[in-house]
């Protein structure tokens, strides 16, 4: 293909966009030249493929297709079923999985998606059987009553919040932490290390319907074979959410104790993460979750999103290519230089380094909130977002960390060298920031101070640094 049919391709989009609403036009050609400009080290974020992107916008938009391939309650799904069939063998072949559920809108749903399969594969309620064989009218009140009630009870051990667990293994602000009853286990507080034995004992005396294993924030291998274990002894299902490192399954830089797939009764996962692929999610399960994973829709979800299904078609395709291993063993390779780079100027990296796509800082070191130091980040042209640390005093809002993660960076072509003046960028910035105060003097978690000067050089470094690997070539819009 010639790279003029990509430039084509967005050129004449935004040119018939712009006929109806220039300002979504413009807004969308800003945005590439924002995320072209800005040295994106957002551990969830990455830049799909064009074909990815093209895959997703057009007329399969504008199709309903509730239910699943061959069997729809909607007409005229022939090439819907195409679609969605090749996104589910790409994801079966990709990952070694039995089955797969392309559907989700995104990982919040296809979580939701899991947690219902198990429960009406788990719970021995006979209104929750009722409803998943779809006799959901002929449920009495009382029904419904008893199986608000019988769900309620169910519980869920996943990994805590600071310790990098994510909203949706069973924490309040998320509907999973209404539905469940919930436990976390965290890190040893002296390694930062998921600490097997500890989450054993939890298991034993908490006994979970669920055991949750992935996280959005731990810089770790997590070791599933032992936690599958755990998981059986204690007669739990053993799920796992894969969102943030499913590109480094998917090319083989996670292999036997280390991939979820072949340990996990069912593992869920966003698409558009270190995967590349569209915004979006999946579930990947074992044979006998597999009819109640599919009944997703219209059980957990809206109709399915035959576009996104399409492009998730594609981006999966693509990372069945070889290239996409050597892509991930990358994202790796950058994340630990990175690491190195930080810690040679004095930086303090919470587990001391890290063996995925993300580190996560403690800038308390540099005596800053996480929101000041992303804060001055942002304004030097560094994206990065915070987080909490482990046990952190800051809480969740202002925390004391900062995730950075390597796997946009390393789609742009960036290597070792580069990810060494980053960590010199990113020190300098927080090295020079200085903590501000609230008018009454007490000490502000919110304010700092940057010499504009300083924040304006460094975006000019940021810039400089991204010349030689510019995001999507190909694509001229001028
Ligand atoms: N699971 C994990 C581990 C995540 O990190 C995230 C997003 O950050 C999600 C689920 C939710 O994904 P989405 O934003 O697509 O709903």
């Amino acid at each position: 293909m010639s790279r003029n049919a990509e430039s084509t391709a967005f050129r004449s989009a935004l040119e018939v966009i712009r006929a109806v609403e220039p300002r979504v036009a413009d807004a969308i050609g800003a945005e590439l030249t924002d995320q072209r400009e800005s040295l994106k080290l957002i551990a969830s974020e990455n830049y799909a493929s064009p074909a990815t992107l093209l895959a997703m916008g057009n007329w399969f938009s504008d199709k309903y297709a509730e239910g699943t391939v061959g069997r729809r309650f909607y007409a005229g799904c022939q090439n819907v079923d195409t679609v969605e069939a090749l996104a589910a063998e790409h994801a079966r072949e990709l990952f070694g999985a039995a089955h797969a559920y392309v559907q989700p809108h995104s990982g919040i749903d296809a979580n939701l998606v899991a947690f219902w399969a198990v429960l009406a594969d788990r719970v021995e309620s006979p209104a929750l059987k009722k409803a998943q064989v779809r006799q959901v009218n002929d449920l009495t009140e009382a029904d419904w009553f008893a199986l608000r009630r019988e769900l309620g009870n169910q519980r869920m051990l996943g990994m805590s919040l600071d310790a990098g667990g994510h909203l949706t293994h069973g924490f309040r602000p998320n509907i999973s932490g209404k539905m469940f009853d919930q436990r976390s286990y965290g890190t040893d507080p002296a390694t930062g290390l998921i600490d097997y034995d500890r989450v054993a004992e939890a298991a034993r005396e908490f006994k979970p319907l669920i055991l949750v294993g992935g996280y959005s924030a731990y810089p770790r291998k997590v070791n599933f074979r032992i936690l599958r274990e755990i998981a059986d002894s204690v007669g739990a299902t053993f799920m796992v959410d894969m969102a943030h490192f499913a590109g480094l399954v998917a090319g083989k830089v996670f292999t036997g104790d280390f991939d979820p797939v072949p340990h996990a009764h069912i593992v869920t996962t966003t698409t558009h993460k270190s995967l590349r692929g569209p915004r979006g999610g999946m579930v990947l399960c074992q044979p006998e979750l597999a009819d109640q994973v599919d009944r997703g829709c219209p059980m957990v979800l809206g109709g399915p999103l035959p576009h996104v299904m399409a492009a998730k078609a594609v981006a999966l395709a693509e990372a069945r290519r070889p290239d996409f291993a050597d892509y991930a063993q990358r994202i790796v390779d950058n994340a630990q230089a990175l690491a190195e780079g930080l810690l040679s100027r004095g930086a303090k990296l919470v587990t001391g380094g890290t063996d995925n796509h993300l580190l996560l800082i403690d800038v308390s070191g540099y005596g800053l909130t996480g929101r000041q130091a992303e804060q001055a980040l942002l304004d030097s042209g560094i994206v990065t977002n915070r987080n909490s640390v482990p046990q952190d005093p800051n809480g969740a809002w202002y925390t004391s960390g900062i995730r950075v993660g390597t796997p946009a960076l390393t789609t742009r072509g960036l290597g070792a060298a580069e990810m060494d003046q980053t960590a010199e960028l990113m020190h300098t910035v927080l090295t020079q920031t200085t903590a501000g105060a609230n008018a009454d003097g007490t000490p502000s978690k919110a304010k700092y101070t940057l010499d504009p000067a300083l924040a304006d050089k460094i975006a000019r470094q940021a810039t400089d640094l991204l010349a030689p690997h510019p995001l999507y070539p190909a694509i001229d819009l001028a």
